[in-house]
């Protein structure tokens, strides 16, 4: 490690909206945050198409460009935006370490993780093509589109149980593709499911094909009993395979729950280290919103300036 390590009074890891608000917040109380935006500079929402729930634009707006607007209010407001991906930590001892890009480091004494979490894709070459092109990983955000449309929507988490039901009352049929016999959901999410009536069922089966040039147009499942093929006619696919909090670098020095979310105080962004906050979806598998991640984002810009003063006395 060098010996001229930079110290920042806040550092911000992440940049969708819990980054950036926390950046705003940190920014306006004058501790002149740094934040590194990480591997997709305004995270997730960069890759969807228009935002309608996001509270103030009465018109929608598409995803990237409001993530512009959260990015330059954070820089007006004074905050050091920085492209730069967080490799490692040490947060051995007080003041934290975080390594930036394999090459430097930097330190402060309150971090506020906001790294996101990614969707899980199927892997198939269609899914890539069509993705933004009738095929979402995000029911709440994009279902509207397709109303009183055909769509299809793979997974049976409770993910997938609650995203299929919300899309039954916006389009005609949900056709959803279950690769087991059995679904994952809760109880009470499957019974839901099962007494949709324009909720279809395709068991044991997988997407072979979304089917499409420009936009999606269909999928072909595959029965993995009978290896028998069908296609259904279909304007949307949803993938509701689950997602993959960013969280690997943290792994053994703040407590997580088995599946990797970072575990933080109820009511609170604080995590079981002084100091270190988390905001947004790397700790939040329920709510997953834009919004929901810039109130939290807020949190953590206030627990960080409250424990700083702590720090101070
Ligand atoms: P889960 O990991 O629970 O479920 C993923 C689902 O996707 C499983 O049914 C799995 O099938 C299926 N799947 C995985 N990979 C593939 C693939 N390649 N092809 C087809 N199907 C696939 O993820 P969720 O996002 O649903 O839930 C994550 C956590 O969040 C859970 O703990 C859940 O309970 C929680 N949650 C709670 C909510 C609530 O309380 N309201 C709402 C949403 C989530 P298989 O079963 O065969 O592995």
């Amino acid at each position: 490690m060098s010996s001229t390590i930079e110290k920042a009074e806040v550092l911000i890891i992440g940049s969708g909206p819990a980054g950036y608000t926390a950046a705003i917040y940190t920014a306006r109380a004058g501790l002149k945050p740094v934040l590194y935006q990480g591997i997709q500079p305004g995270g997730q929402l960069t890759i969807t198409t228009e935002v309608e729930n996001y509270p103030g634009y009465a018109d929608g707006i598409q995803g990237p460009e409001m993530m512009t607007h959260f990015e330059k209010q954070a820089t007006r407001m004074g905050a050091d935006i920085r492209y730069g991906i967080a490799t490692k930590v040490d947060f051995s001892k007080q003041p934290y370490k975080v390594e930036i890009d394999e090459e430097k480091w930097i330190e402060s004494n309150a971090i506020i993780i906001c790294t996101g979490a990614s969707a899980k894709w199927l892997g198939i070459p269609s899914e890539q093509r069509l993705n933004g092109f009738g095929v979402s990983a995000c029911a709440v955000c994009d279902g509207f589109f397709f109303k009183g449309k055909e769509v299809a929507i793979v997974g049976a988490g409770d993910t997938a149980a609650e995203e299929a039901i919300y899309l039954s009352k916006i389009c005609s049929t949900v056709h959803m593709i279950v690769r087991r016999d059995a679904m994952r959901a809760s109880k009470v999410m499957q019974e839901r499911v099962l007494a949709t009536p324009n909720i279809k069922i395709y068991w044991n089966s997988e997407t072979d094909e979304i089917l499409g040039d420009n936009k999606t147009e269909g999928v072909r499942i595959k029965n993995t009993l009978t290896n028998s093929t069908i296609d259904i006619a279909i304007s949307g696919f949803f993938v509701a395979i689950g997602h993959q909090p960013n969280s690997k670098i943290f792994t053994g020095w703040i407590d997580m729950d088995d599946t990797g979310y970072i575990k933080t105080i109820p009511g609170s962004s604080k995590t079981s280290l002084a100091g270190i906050f988390a905001a947004g979806d790397v700790q939040d598998k329920i709510y997953r919103q834009a919004v929901t991640a810039a109130g939290s984002g807020c949190m953590a810009a206030l627990d960080a300036e409250r424990y700083l003063a702590t720090l101070e006395h």
